[in-house]
C-alpha cells in the first residue's frame, strides 16, 4: 500500500501504533471466529423491585470466553464489535438467546437486551425483534430493548419511526446509562419510554461529598410524571438502596444484591424467590 501511495507520501512507523493495530486486527478476527465457536455465553443480571424487595427481571449481559485470554469484558470488544458491524449477527444471536431463555422463567419475569446504535439503525431491527419473540413464544411485553442516547442524537425523525415500530410489537424500551453522553432533558419529552435507567456514576456518588441524590431524585419525579420507572444502576451498597428507595426509584440493580449469572444459577434463583413467596 506504500508504494501505491507515490513518491511524495511517507509511512511513519510508529511502533506502538503498530502493536495496536495488530491487536485490534486479531481481536476482529477472532471476534468473527467467536459465534462459530460458540465462545460467547449470555449472564442474566437481577432487576429488584424496591418496594417490594423482589425480582422482577433481569438484563442479559455477554460474556466472552477467550480460549487463550479467558474471559473479555464486553466493555473491551462490544466497541470493535460495533465498527467492524460485527455487533449485528453478535447482538442477534444475544436477542434470540435471551428470549429462548426468558421463556423459562415464570411468567412475571421480564428479560432485558441491550441494543447497539448500530443494530438500532439497521432497518431490520423490528423484524429480527419479531422474529425472536415468534421462535422462542416470549410474550412481547416480558421483552424490553435498552437503547442509548448516543442512538437519538443521529436522525429523530428516523429514530422516532423505529421506535414507534417496536413500541407496536409490544415491547418495552429503556433509556440505558441516563446521564453521560449528550444527555438532553428534551429526549424525555419527544421519545416514547417506558423506562430510564440511571448511570452507576450518579448512584455510585450518593452520600458522597459530591452528593449526587438531589440529581437521582430530579429525574426519577421527571419520569413518574412522564409515568416512566426509574432503574438505578450499579447499586452497591445498603446505604444506596435506602436513599433510593425514599427517592421512589422503582427499581435497582447491581453487585449489592448479585452481579450477572449464568442462566442455570439465575434459574435457581429465580426458583428460590418462587418457592419463598
Ligand atoms: P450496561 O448495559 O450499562 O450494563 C450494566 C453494566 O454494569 C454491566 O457491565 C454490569 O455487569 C455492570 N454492573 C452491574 N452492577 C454493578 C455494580 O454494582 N457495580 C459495578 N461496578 N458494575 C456493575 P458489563 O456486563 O461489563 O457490560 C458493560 C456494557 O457492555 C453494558 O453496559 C452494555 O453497554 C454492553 N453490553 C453488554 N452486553 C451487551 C449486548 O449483548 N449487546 C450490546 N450491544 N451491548 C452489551
Ligand atoms: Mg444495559
Ligand atoms: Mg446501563
Ligand atoms: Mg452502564
Amino acid at each position: 500500500a506504500a508504494k501505491s501511495e507515490g513518491r511524495r507520501t511517507y509511512r511513519i512507523f510508529a511502533p506502538e501504533y503498530d502493536a495496536k493495530a495488530k491487536q485490534r486486527r486479531q481481536l476482529e478476527l477472532d471476534l468473527r471466529q467467536a459465534l462459530l465457536r460458540g465462545e460467547f455465553e449470555v449472564h442474566y443480571q437481577p432487576l429488584v423491585d424496591l418496594a417490594a424487595n423482589v425480582v422482577t427481571g433481569c438484563e442479559a449481559l455477554l460474556r466472552w470466553r477467550h480460549p487463550q485470554r479467558g474471559m473479555i469484558s464486553p466493555a473491551d470488544f462490544i466497541p470493535v464489535a460495533e465498527d467492524t458491524g460485527l455487533i449485528g449477527e453478535i447482538g442477534e444471536w444475544v436477542l434470540r438467546q435471551a428470549c429462548l431463555e426468558a421463556a423459562s422463567w415464570p411468567g412475571q419475569i421480564h428479560i432485558a437486551v441491550n441494543v447497539s446504535p448500530l443494530q438500532f439503525r439497521s432497518r431490520t431491527l423490528a423484524l429480527k425483534v419479531a422474529a425472536a419473540l415468534a421462535e422462542s413464544g416470549l410474550a412481547p411485553g416480558r421483552l424490553e430493548l435498552e437503547i442509548t442516547e448516543t442512538v437519538l442524537i443521529r436522525d429523530d425523525e428516523e429514530a422516532l419511526t423505529i421506535l414507534q415500530q417496536l413500541r407496536e410489537l409490544g415491547v418495552r424500551i429503556a433509556l440505558d446509562d441516563f446521564g453521560t453522553g449528550y444527555s438532553s432533558l428534551s429526549y424525555l419529552h419527544r421519545f416514547p419510554f417506558d423506562k430510564i435507567k440511571i448511570d452507576r456514576s450518579f448512584i455510585s456518588d450518593i452520600g458522597e461529598p459530591e452528593d449526587s441524590s438531589p440529581i437521582v431524585q430530579a429525574v426519577v419525579h421527571m419520569a413518574a410524571a412522564r409515568h416512566m420507572a426509574t432503574t438505578a444502576e450499579g447499586v452497591e451498597t445498603e446505604a444506596q438502596r435506602e436513599v433510593l428507595r425514599q427517592l421512589g426509584c422503582s427499581q435497582m440493580q447491581g453487585w449489592l444484591f448479585s452481579p450477572a449469572v449464568p442462566a442455570a444459577k439465575l434459574k435457581q434463583l429465580l426458583a428460590a424467590q418462587a418457592a419463598a413467596a
